[in-house]
């Protein structure tokens, strides 16, 4: 049976504060046609539309922000992550501020809003990315290498010098149901040390310990984590939302080393300008085996993932 897009079945609505901003947004994402894709709406800027594309990516390392004309969607990269992880292929995000609001920094709030209004399917093919051939973008000792796979599965390894967080990699297949338990409810986080200067330079205003973990010189000042690799889970999560910006769901597998958002970025500006390496086709396309056990050998010690890749 061909996968079909998917949308929501009926609105949800919230509010909340912009991480960066700090500025209080009601947000509402309501159910779209097959083949809208995710469009944002500035309900406070002449309903100017925004589509969730590359196109319109006007990143920093920080958070991702989608620019049209004078118009701009920020931190977009939480909600997008919730949608492209339930693979909700299309909706229309209606707000009235210029930021998406950060909730508790993590993915599950949307997520819970998503199962409660449940989703529906319309009738459509959903048409997939599939990596037919390597992509590798690389930026000093960070780095993704992104392999042809029939599902899309994420490896990252993250290496702070920092003993609450340390080195830790997660490897995950990135489906329904292992994004809402494993990726979703991992919080973003930020170092104290970096707090204060991300408050000079106008960011952060909206930061607090309920919306992202903080890391002290003695460890997490948030209490307990929700898991003890959640740094590691948040980074895909933030990888899974900017991969979003490709415009349909991708099969591959990422393996990342110390990414970002600038990263990430970089990564779909060079997938999407490398027609070659990829095809679009319906859950039924699949690479041959064969095809998969060329690049096979790419997977060994061509990172330096600092725990060795799990999964
Ligand atoms: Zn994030």
């Amino acid at each position: 049976m061909v996968q079909n897009q998917k949308s929501l079945a009926r609105p949800i609505e919230m509010e909340g504060v912009g991480l960066h901003s700090g500025k209080q947004v009601r947000l509402r994402v309501l159910p779209a046609e097959a083949d809208s894709g995710i469009v944002f709406v500035r309900n406070d800027a002449g309903n100017a539309l925004v589509p969730a594309s590359h196109r319109l990516l006007n990143g920093g390392n920080l958070s991702t922000t989608l620019s049209r004309g004078s118009v701009q969607v920020a931190t977009v990269e939480h909600l997008l992550s919730a949608l492209h992880g339930m693979s909700i292929d299309n909706a229309r995000v209606e707000l009235d501020g210029p930021e998406v609001p950060i909730v508790d920094g993590s993915a599950l709030p949307f997520v819970r809003l998503f199962h409660e209004a449940g989703l529906r399917s319309l009738g459509k093919a959903r048409r997939f990315l599939t990596l037919t051939r390597p992509v590798r973008v690389k930026a000093g000792e960070k780095e993704i290498l992104a392999l042809p796979d029939n599902a899309f599965h994420a490896t990252y390894g993250i290496d702070f010098p920092h003993t609450a967080i340390g080195a830790q990699t997660v490897s995950i297949e990135v489906r329904e149901e292992t994004y809402a338990d494993s990726i979703a409810p991992a919080r973003t986080f930020c170092l104290l040390q970096d707090v204060e200067a991300m408050r000079r330079s106008g960011l952060a205003l909206g930061g607090s310990l309920e919306n992202a973990l903080v890391v002290g010189e003695d460890g997490v000042l948030n209490g307990s984590l929700r898991f003890p690799d959640e740094f590691a889970r948040h980074k895909v999560l933030d990888l899974v939302g900017d991969l979003a910006l490709l415009g349909a769901p991708i099969r591959a597998h990422l393996i990342a080393f110390k990414g970002g958002h600038r990263l990430h970025a970089a990564l779909v500006a060079k997938i999407m300008s490398t027609r070659s390496a990829w095809s679009l086709g319906t859950s039924d396309d699949r690479l041959p085996a064969a095809r998969l056990a060329e690049f096979a050998h790419l997977k060994d010690g061509l990172l330096p993932l600092p725990v060795g890749l799990a999964g």
